[in-house]
């Protein structure tokens, strides 16, 4: 059979993993750099495909801005994309392997034609999971400015998708229009989105991605499940119903003690940052890393989550040695 027939939304995937009582692991991976090949993308994952693993997020990266110096000393703004390329990554991946993907979609820098038009493609070859997302601010501003055609938040970016899933596209003169069959997630913020003024108020706004139509949520990192499961809770309290995927990162460098904390809002445990302070060497930090992650693999696993989502940044030798361990 053709692989790129093979099609399961991810909302299968996780209540199969949720009626089987066994937890499965899906991990992201970064387009390469611009002039890059896909190679080190197979190479990643033939390390990783042996462990079954459930689906494969590929991650969306916004346009950045670089000031050229030009021959008359005044500089000059450019836009560029340092990696674009998640649809072709996406079918490649599926066609090579059989394996489900799911590429992120973000509202920033893009129109909501430019939205429709990846959707549109992502439909055509096949591609019927997506997680829907804002995206962050452009480096040099402080706050999420929207494309002037674009969207806000991701429950408006929501909303289009699921507009098409009814046969209903921008262009409200086109009669008849194909409906698209997107499963659709999100993200979720265990320890609140950094510029949501608290939780309660996040997890609202959460709630109203689900009411938009978001199958599932897959959090943000956490190092501390306690974490995760408070949040759980408070998902639960507030009415959402859906399935919640834990997402981890390996620790792997020192200088994540400050950058991860500062990039993404979370806190890190007493004895993680002890341990990782007294390591000699990142490769001693990777080792930390792998154990940690590995711990709370084996909660998260006993407590019944159905899939652990890794945020693997393209590195697979440590999330190797992790599924070796969990899988
Ligand atoms: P939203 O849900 O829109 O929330 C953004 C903020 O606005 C929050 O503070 C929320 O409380 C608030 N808010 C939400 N709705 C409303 C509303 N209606 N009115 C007022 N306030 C509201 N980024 C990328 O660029 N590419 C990726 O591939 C990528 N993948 C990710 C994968 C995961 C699993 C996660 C957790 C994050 C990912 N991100 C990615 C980062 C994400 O884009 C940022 O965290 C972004 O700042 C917020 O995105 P969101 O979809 O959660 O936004």
């Amino acid at each position: 059979m053709c692989a790129l027939k093979i099609k399961m939304k991810v909302i299968d995937i996780i209540k199969d993993a949720e009626n089987s009582g066994l937890t499965r692991f899906a991990f992201e991976l970064l387009p390469p750099l611009k002039g890059e090949t896909i190679d080190s993308i197979f190479t990643t994952v033939d390390s990783l495909i042996g462990f079954d693993p459930a689906y494969i997020n590929i991650t969306y990266h916004r346009e950045d801005i670089k000031y050229i110096e030009r021959p008359d000393g005044l500089l000059e703004r450019r836009i560029v994309r340092k990696r674009p390329g998640m649809i072709g990554i996406a079918v490649a991946l599926k066609s090579k392997y059989g394996v489900e993907v799911v590429p992120h979609l973000i509202c920033g820098g893009l129109s909501k034609f430019e939205i429709e038009a990846a959707l549109i493609e992502m439909d055509f070859l096949g591609i019927e999971n997506v997680l829907a997302l804002r995206g962050d601010s452009l480096k040099g501003e402080n706050r999420f400015v929207p494309h002037p055609e674009g969207y806000s938040y991701a429950c408006e970016l929501i909303h289009h998708i699921t507009d098409m899933n009814k046969g209903m596209y921008v262009d409200s003169e086109i009669e008849n229009c194909h409906p698209t069959d997107f499963c659709i997630g999100v993200a979720g913020y265990p320890e609140k989105h950094g510029q949501a003024p608290n939780l309660s108020v996040d997890i609202k706004y959460l709630k109203n991605k689900v009411d938009t139509g978001a199958e599932y949520i897959v959090t943000q990192m956490f190092f501390d499940n306690s974490k995760y499961f408070d949040f759980v809770e408070q998902c639960r309290k507030a009415g959402i119903t859906v399935p919640i995927i834990a997402g981890l990162k390996p620790f792997s460098t020192k200088t994540q003690l400050s950058m991860l904390p500062q990039i993404f809002h979370v806190d890190l445990p007493d004895d993680l940052v002890n341990a990782v302070t007294a390591c000699k060497n990142n490769q001693e930090v990777r080792e930390v890393g792998i154990e940690w992650a590995v711990a709370q693999g084996r909660e998260l696993i006993a407590a019944g989550v159905p899939v652990l989502h890794f945020y693997t940044m393209g590195k697979s030798d440590n999330m190797v040695r992790i599924a070796e361990k969990l899988f």
